[in-house]
């Protein structure tokens, strides 16, 4: 059984954060150190710690991060220039949140793909 990670408190509005987007599936906020002019996480709502953890019954919750992605970098106005989604996944993947969540970047030119 995986531990509780803050995101569970913010999904359920224990620890008041802004949302921009919530379903039964996932639920989206804004980065609290955002790297970029636009930072944004999508969460799925039940507690999977990394990518290593997804079953093939994440799939309709996995896709839902996606179509909210494309939804919000509309609604942000990054969907014409362009943006990175990435999921870190355990220590070498630089995850420090293990509760697994894809990062909405954009609002800026974002340059090359691996920072190492
Ligand atoms: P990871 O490195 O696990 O892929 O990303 C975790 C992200 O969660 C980091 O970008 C970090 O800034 C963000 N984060 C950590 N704690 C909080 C929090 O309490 N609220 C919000 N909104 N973001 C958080």
């Amino acid at each position: 059984m995986s531990e509780e990670t803050i995101f569970s408190k913010i999904i359920r509005q224990e620890i008041p954060t802004p949302l921009l987007y919530q379903d039964e599936l996932v639920t989206a906020f804004r980065d609290i150190s955002p790297r970029v002019d636009s930072h944004i996480l999508i969460v799925p709502n039940k507690l999977i710690a990394t990518i290593n953890d997804v079953t093939n019954e994440d799939e309709l919750t996995l896709g839902r991060m996606i179509t909210v992605a494309k939804k919000l970098a509309k609604e942000e106005g990054i969907d014409e220039n362009g943006y990175r989604l990435i999921i870190n996944c355990n220590s070498d993947g630089g995850q420090e949140v293990y509760h697994i969540h894809m990062h909405l970047l954009g609002g800026q030119p974002l340059g090359p793909m691996l920072c190492v």
